[in-house]
């Protein structure tokens, strides 16, 4: 390694770092309300349609809480839209009829299909993440995967299953996003960079500051979710998934065993959580 480098994303722009906002994917919508309504249309792919669709809902006074559409690679595209209608001029009938006349842009429209309160979108499938097939893991997955081990294992046996199933999602990371992009650790404010796109971009925790010296990385994560998890139930464990995907992905990196250790955490009552990568040899 090269001596005392320091790097860090401290002074990029701070602005910018403080901005959060979250993001919902949208199509699994509660109408808790009563006043939504969801709309499934079918829609030309050519400039202007999404402009037209907000136009028709803007006219009606209709708010649009969410929307979302198919990939754009053919000439046709899905659209799932729902509005709150608590201030509309017009009925969601209404609104579905004129949607159905604008025959210039909408090929298809009709209300989306419900399961019980909750509005989903059956024609946007599957999910992709840059053209990727990508799933998600709701609230039930997520607590079933940290804590169905557990309960069925026993601590010692499943924290370390966790460990080492992350240790080979870092190597699979270092794979996909570093190795084919010709990234060795001398690059490590780029590789640093790609690491918090992918944690950003996938919802998994958000790097707030790096630092490297010597033969150690230190490095911030704020909202980690495996950590945001324990803390709800009132576990301060701290994380062994996410520490082992670090350790499988910097020893690719390196070249060299490491060994991270997690030194802050917000399970355990800390702002974010803090990863020490010690690389050995
Ligand atoms: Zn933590």
């Amino acid at each position: 390694m090269d001596g005392e480098t320091v790097s860090s994303f401290d002074d990029q722009d701070d602005n910018r770092k403080s901005k959060k906002f979250t993001r919902d994917v949208g199509t699994f919508v509660m109408n808790e309300k009563k006043n939504r309504f969801a709309f499934e249309l079918l829609v030309k792919n050519q400039p202007g349609a999404i402009f037209v669709i907000g136009q028709e809902f803007a006219e009606k006074n209709v708010n649009i809480l969410h929307f979302a559409h198919s990939d754009t690679q053919s000439d046709k595209a899905a659209v799932f839209v729902v509005g709150d209608f608590s201030s509309a001029d017009c009925s969601p009938e209404e609104l579905l009829e004129h949607l159905k006349n604008n025959t210039d842009f909408v090929l298809e429209a009709e209300f989306a299909k419900k399961a019980g309160p909750v509005y989903y979108s059956s024609y946007l499938f599957p999910l992709q993440v840059d053209g990727k097939r990508t799933i998600l893991f709701g609230p039930a997955n997520l607590n079933g995967f940290l804590y169905g081990l557990r309960k069925n294992l026993g601590d010692g046996m499943a924290l370390s299953l966790l460990y080492h199933m992350g240790f080979g999602i870092g190597e699979y990371i270092y794979n996909y996003y570093i190795k084919t992009k010709g990234y060795t650790f001398r690059n490590i404010d780029k590789i640093m960079e790609m690491v918090n796109a992918i944690l950003v971009s996938y919802g998994w925790g958000k790097v707030s500051n790096f630092s490297l010296g010597g033969n150690r990385i230190i490095i911030d994560v704020e909202d980690l979710w495996e950590c945001e998890i324990q803390k709800e139930n009132g576990d301060a464990t701290g994380s062994n998934y996410f520490r082992g995907i670090l350790a499988g992905f910097f020893q690719r990196v390196y070249e060299k065993n490491v060994e991270v250790k997690e030194t802050l955490c917000i399970a355990k009552g800390d702002d974010f959580c803090q990863f020490e990568v010690h690389i050995l040899d």
